[in-house]
């Protein structure tokens, strides 16, 4: 299908800020009348707001504000626009530190999260025709929901994989012809791990796409290449948030992330300043959604890291293009002897040996100086060659170690491959 096909609406990017800015307006009207959340915030605020100019007027919403919020108006906060009595959908974060936010939706609020999913079926090529399995168990977290109702939404069949072991989702795809897969990349990388061991075959299966999420890994090209070769399926990457929406997907060129322009304002700012970065520069992406009238988040400093581009992806998407998709979170970046470094720069390396299985990320004290360990389950004839490139591509020597089969944890939902061991100084390291 020809990309003007898939998005009519929009011819040139000048129609597309219009119509942003058009709803932008249109939900600050609606929040200024109905949610607190947004009384208090944004008092005294001018109308109407005409692009990205005037929009710096508005201030920031920080995650740490509505955990606060919340704590201080049990038991959801004053985030939302309508009596309570009108919400179906209940979420929360799946939050590595702190408490989970809480998130619910209405009916008109859950059926906007299906239409922005559907854009991430659209873009991978996903019809009625296909059959979905979603392996992944299903909680509180928002993770897959959204793929599982606009899935349904689309007309495909929608097989939940919850409350199985490996063994039994990779036979559950393989009897049921399921053609689409949606789970964490690391957990398509566990999958074929496993089909391989027990002489699965998922390579001459039905399965032909992989929608990614919860993870980087999509969009990091060793890491989806070796997904790909493990089964024989093309790999789509989508990034969304429990309190933001389902903002952004790939596509055919799989060269990063578009944020979908119609549902969200994508901003890319300075951390430490606020301002916008100037164009090929990292920052911090800010997002504004447009028609999640039940939980309405402005300027919301996301904390996911990105680079600025104004160029047009090669697929004939108008939507903002993120060279790259998500290329760091903010609060993951440590700051080794001088040196960024984000967890995802290292795997990206790790990734492009074959004879790595899994590992993991220590940073550590030795003599005063921070210092970074990869320990990985593999092939030790990798093991100089390993070593040699991290520290050319990081600039930075990072000590590696072998170590025995299956004593890295495996995971399902989000990754947890960096421990940070520099400030526990009296703790063993291993
Ligand atoms: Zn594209």
């Amino acid at each position: 299908m020809e990309a003007a096909a898939l998005y009519p609406l929009y011819e040139t990017k000048m129609d597309l800020k219009s119509y942003q800015f058009q709803r932008l307006n249109q939900l600050l009207v609606f929040t200024l009348q109905n949610n607190e959340f947004y009384q208090e915030k944004l008092k005294g605020i001018r109308f109407p707001i005409r692009g990205y100019e005037d929009l710096t007027d508005l201030p920031f919403t920080f995650k740490q504000e509505l955990a606060e919020d919340q704590e201080n108006n049990k038991p959801v906060g004053k985030n939302y626009s309508y009596p309570l009595s009108s919400y179906v959908e209940f979420h929360q974060t799946s939050g590595t530190t702190g408490k989970p936010i809480r998130v619910m939706d209405t009916k008109e609020s859950w059926e906007w999260w299906s239409k922005c999913w559907q854009e991430v079926y659209k873009s991978s090529g996903v019809t009625a025709e296909d059959t979905i399995f979603i392996a992944f168990s299903f909680g509180p977290f928002v993770g897959f929901w959204g793929g599982y109702q606009a899935g349904k939404d689309v007309g495909c069949l929608v097989i939940p994989g919850g409350g199985q072991s490996t063994k039994q989702r990779l036979y559950n795809i393989i009897e049921n012809q399921a053609t689409v897969l949606l789970c964490t990349p690391s957990y398509a990388l566990h999958l074929a791990e496993v089909a391989e061991q027990n002489d699965i075959d998922i390579y001459n299966s039905s399965m032909k796409t992989i929608i990614t999420a919860g993870e980087p890994g999509g969009s990091i090209p060793s890491v989806r290449e070796k997904i790909e070769a493990g089964w024989g399926a093309k790999v789509f990457d989508h990034v969304g948030m429990t309190e933001m929406g389902a903002y952004g997907f790939s596509c055919s060129e799989q060269k990063g992330l578009h944020v979908n322009e119609s549902e969200f304002i994508a901003e890319v700012i300075n951390p430490e300043t606020g301002h916008h970065v100037r164009e090929g520069e990292r920052g911090e992406l800010v997002l504004t959604n447009l028609g999640r009238y039940g939980y309405p988040l402005i300027r919301y400093r996301t904390g996911d890291v990105v680079v600025h581009s104004m160029g047009k992806c090669g697929c004939g998407n108008h939507y903002r293009f993120l060279p790259g998709g998500i290329v760091g979170r903010q609060d993951e970046m440590v700051v080794i002897r001088g040196t960024n470094i984000f967890p995802q720069s290292i795997e990206a390396i790790v990734r492009e040996f074959n004879g790595v299985n899994e590992f993991r990320i220590i940073y550590y004290q030795e003599n005063g100086m921070d210092q970074v360990k990869v320990h990985y389950e593999g092939e030790q004839l990798i093991f100089e060659e390993l070593k040699a490139l991290l520290r050319e591509r990081l600039g930075l020597r990072v000590d590696v170690e072998l170590v025995e089969d299956n004593v890295l944890p495996r995971f399902e939902l989000k990754s947890r491959r960096v421990e940070d061991r520099r400030y526990e100084m009296n703790k063993p390291l291993f």
